[in-house]
């Protein structure tokens, strides 16, 4: 069963690698957007992990819904509401259980996942995190590394790509032949997931 201690270690965990990785995130936004996602990212999971330090909710429920809050207000970037809303709606579907299987946070997720594709308005295939999250939570039905597998190769699918939303898409054509930054983030998130389940269970 996975706690709340689970969840903001997941949550640590990628406030970590989007700081390790915030210069690839922002070299990836350059070439189809606006080179701030790695900055995005970063400040927008530096401020969750101080939140999730101060007010240490306690169901794991409570820590997405106020990740996800926090990812709303501090970031300006589309991906801030888009995150938020992937992270507060799973959240929600979580409910206020102390302890979730890994069935639960798969449900969960999906249902996320799904309010990000009704928010944004993406399908798979438009070239953006919806390409890594879309995988990764048909994945985790069988395990966490088949997720993180699934979103990485996710990530890598969106480079033949054209976008068909968000900045990348005022490209057309010239989108083309590059890796989309949110799908890049979206694996972090996953691969995040699946390590924080590596260590908590050995
Ligand atoms: P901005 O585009 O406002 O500068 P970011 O650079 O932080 O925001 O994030 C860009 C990423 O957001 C894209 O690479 C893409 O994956 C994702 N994105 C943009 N628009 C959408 C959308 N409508 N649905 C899903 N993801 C989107
Ligand atoms: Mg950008």
């Amino acid at each position: 069963m996975l706690d709340a201690d689970f969840f903001r270690r997941w949550m640590t965990a990628t406030a970590a690698s989007v700081e390790r990785e915030a210069d690839r995130l922002t070299a990836l936004d350059s070439p189809i957007g606006d080179a701030d996602h790695g900055s995005n990212l970063h400040r927008g999971f530096t401020a969750v992990r101080s939140v999730l330090e101060k007010e240490a909710p306690d169901t794991p429920g409570a820590v997405l819904v106020l990740a996800g809050r926090q990812l709303i207000s501090t970031v300006g970037g589309a991906s801030g509401p888009l995150y938020g809303t992937l992270l507060r709606r799973t959240g929600k579907a979580l409910g206020d259980a102390a302890e979730v299987s890994d069935t639960d946070l798969a449900s969960a997720l999906r249902t996320g996942v799904e309010a990000v594709m009704a928010l944004g308005g993406a399908a798979p295939g438009d070239k953006t995190m919806i390409d890594a999250l879309v995988p990764a939570v048909d994945a985790l039905d069988r395990s966490f590394a088949a997720a993180r597998t699934a979103a990485e190769e996710g990530a890598l699918a969106t480079t033949p790509l054209q976008a068909r939303k968000g900045r990348a898409s005022y490209l057309g054509e010239r989108s083309i032949g590059h890796q989309d930054p949110g799908a890049t983030s979206a694996a972090l998130l996953v691969a995040a997931l699946a390590d924080t389940a590596e260590v908590s269970r050995g």
